[in-house]
């Protein structure tokens, strides 16, 4: 049976939580200071202190990755992400990106000169393209969809539910990401996802959409 995918919103950055057989994982874990509400929201779905299996990052950015070192140092959760983007939660430092939208390189420039290293961890794991997450007890594939960071990810189950970081967001709108680190290799991430079989969109930031959205807004590419 199809388990529903359950959105926390952490404030304005997105985490999800996944029924993984008796227990559960996490994709993303917010931005640092929203840690109460996090671990409120764990705890009341039965997912802490003992259930729950594995965080997965979508990808380095610190507003994704910011309660990492707290699931590891208190709960004993271990974290997987792909190793592309190691180095951004071990140092803190953001990645240099572009933007082709006004807010876009506003929001590079504020990034740019935030570097926060209060919840700088080491990954237990890594994931890469291909790879099952079975072993976790969830079916559901890893697929590296790399431009926004080098080690972006996405994860699609075979209900159709496609998570996939900041390579696209919804803030006001379904749209692609604003900040790349690469634009081609954002380009061929997108295309790999259209040709995909999914149905829903989750995003990063901003509420869930529909994959023919997503392929609407994508089409010239
Ligand atoms: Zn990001």
């Amino acid at each position: 049976m199809r388990q529903p995918i359950l959105r926390f919103d952490m404030r304005f950055v997105n985490a999800y939580l996944l029924q993984a057989g008796d227990g559960f994982i996490l994709v993303d874990t917010g931005i640092g200071d929203v840690w109460t509400k996090l671990e409120s929201e764990l705890l009341s779905r039965g997912a802490l202190p003992e259930r729950l299996k594995l965080v997965i990052l979508t990808h380095g950015d610190m507003d994704h990755a910011g309660n990492c070192k707290k699931l590891q140092q208190k709960y004993g959760i271990s974290v997987a992400m792909h190793q592309g983007d190691l180095d951004m939660v071990t140092t803190g430092a953001p990645r240099h990106r572009s933007a082709n939208t006004f807010a876009g390189k506003l929001m590079t420039w504020m990034s740019s000169r935030m570097k926060d290293t209060s919840g700088c961890f080491e990954p237990n794991l890594y994931l890469e393209d291909g790879q099952s997450l079975k072993e976790f007890d969830l079916d559901a594939t890893i697929l590296h969809t790399p431009g926004h960071t080098s080690g972006s990810i996405s994860i699609l189950t075979p209900a159709g539910d496609l998570i996939v970081g900041d390579t696209l967001s919804n803030r006001r709108t379904p749209k692609t990401a604003d900040l790349f680190e690469d634009e081609s290799a954002l380009k061929a991430s997108l295309k790999k996802l259209q040709g995909l079989d999914a149905k829903t969109i989750y995003p990063g930031h901003g509420k869930p959409f529909p994959f023919e959205v997503f392929t609407s807004i994508t089409k010239a590419m």
